[in-house]
C-alpha cells in the first residue's frame, strides 16, 4: 500500500514540471493602449482569457481582439490561462488622450422632444442596432487588416462632445469624412453585411459590417447601398455611396468602430489617412 501511494506521489511529481514545460501564456499584442484603440492579439490556442474580468474570444489559432472605450483610464489587465489552469497576468498602463470640448453657453433654452411616434421609431432602430453589435462571430474575418473606407477631409473626429448651457451631450462616437455625394464607400476589412437599413431616423442608409469576434463597423448617411444583409465583403469591396440621408447638415460618411457595444476610434483602428 506504502509503495503504491509512493508511486502515484512521484507520478505527479514528474507530470507537473511536464505540463508547466506546455503550458504557455505568453501574449503578443498589436495596437496602442490608448483610449479607442483595438488590440489584435495572439495567444495560445486552447487558452482562456479575460480582458478585466470579461470573457474574450481566442480563435483555434490564438487570435483575439482588445478594445478600449473612450474613457478608459489607469491600468487594464489581460489574464491568461493554459488549459492545464496555469495564468499569466498581464497588466497594461492606458495612455492620457484629451478630447476637443466645446462649450456653448446662453443658448436660448430649447426642448427638441421627438413625438411619440418617431420616439418609438428610434428605439426600435437602436435595438436593431445594439443586435448586430452583439454578434460574436467565430470567424477571424479582422486579419484581413483595415483601410479607409473613403479619403477626403476629416469632419468629425471620434470623442470630441458638446456642451450647451452645461448639457454634455453624447460624445461623437466615429470619424465622419466630408465628400460629395456619389463617391464610393468601401468596407474597411472582410465581413459579413448584418445590417442594411434604407432609412434611419437619425443616420439615414445604414450598414453594418461584422468582422468577427464582436468587432463591426457601421457606414451611414448613404445615398446608396450596395449590399444585402448576408453580403459577404473583403476588404476595399464597394458597399455604399456618400449622402447626407438622415440627420446630416452636408454630404459626408459618418464612419464608426465597435468591439461590442464599446465605440472605438475607427482612426486608431485603420492608422493614417493615405495621401491623394
Ligand atoms: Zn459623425
Amino acid at each position: 500500500m506504502r509503495n503504491y501511494r509512493q508511486a502515484i506521489l512521484a507520478l505527479v511529481v514528474i507530470a507537473a514540471p511536464i505540463s508547466g514545460v506546455w503550458a504557455d501564456t505568453s501574449l503578443s499584442l498589436t495596437g496602442s493602449f490608448e483610449p479607442g484603440a483595438l488590440i489584435i492579439g495572439t495567444t495560445a490556442a486552447g487558452n482562456t482569457v479575460t480582458h478585466d474580468g470579461l470573457p474574450v474570444r481566442v480563435s483555434d489559432t490564438g487570435d483575439l481582439l482588445l478594445g478600449l472605450g473612450r474613457d478608459a483610464t489607469g491600468k487594464t489587465t489581460v489574464i491568461i490561462t493554459s488549459p492545464d489552469g496555469e495564468s499569466t497576468t498581464y497588466n497594461y498602463a492606458i495612455e492620457s488622450r484629451e478630447y476637443d470640448i466645446q462649450h456653448i453657453d446662453g443658448l436660448p433654452p430649447k426642448q427638441v422632444t421627438p413625438d411619440p411616434d418617431t420616439q418609438e421609431r428610434i428605439a426600435a432602430e437602436s435595438t436593431l442596432i445594439k443586435a448586430a453589435r452583439k454578434n460574436d462571430l467565430r470567424e477571424t474575418l479582422f486579419l484581413s487588416g483595415f483601410s479607409w473606407p473613403v479619403t477626403g477631409r476629416i469632419s468629425g473626429v471620434f470623442g470630441s462632445q458638446r456642451v450647451l448651457n452645461g448639457n454634455p451631450r453624447s460624445p461623437h462616437n466615429g470619424v465622419d469624412i466630408a465628400a460629395p455625394v456619389g463617391t464610393p464607400i468601401y468596407a474597411m476589412g472582410d465581413g459579413r453585411v448584418v445590417l442594411v437599413h434604407e432609412d434611419m431616423f437619425y443616420t439615414g442608409k445604414s450598414v453594418i459590417v461584422d468582422h468577427g469576434h464582436g468587432l463591426t463597423s457601421v457606414y451611414v448617411h448613404m445615398s446608396e447601398i450596395l449590399v444585402a444583409e448576408g453580403t459577404e465583403v473583403r476588404k476595399g469591396d464597394a458597399i455604399g455611396k456618400v449622402g447626407q440621408t438622415g440627420r446630416a447638415t452636408g454630404p459626408h460618411l459618418h464612419w464608426g468602430v465597435t468591439l461590442f457595444s464599446t465605440h472605438l476610434d475607427p482612426a486608431l483602428v485603420v492608422g493614417p489617412m493615405p495621401e491623394g
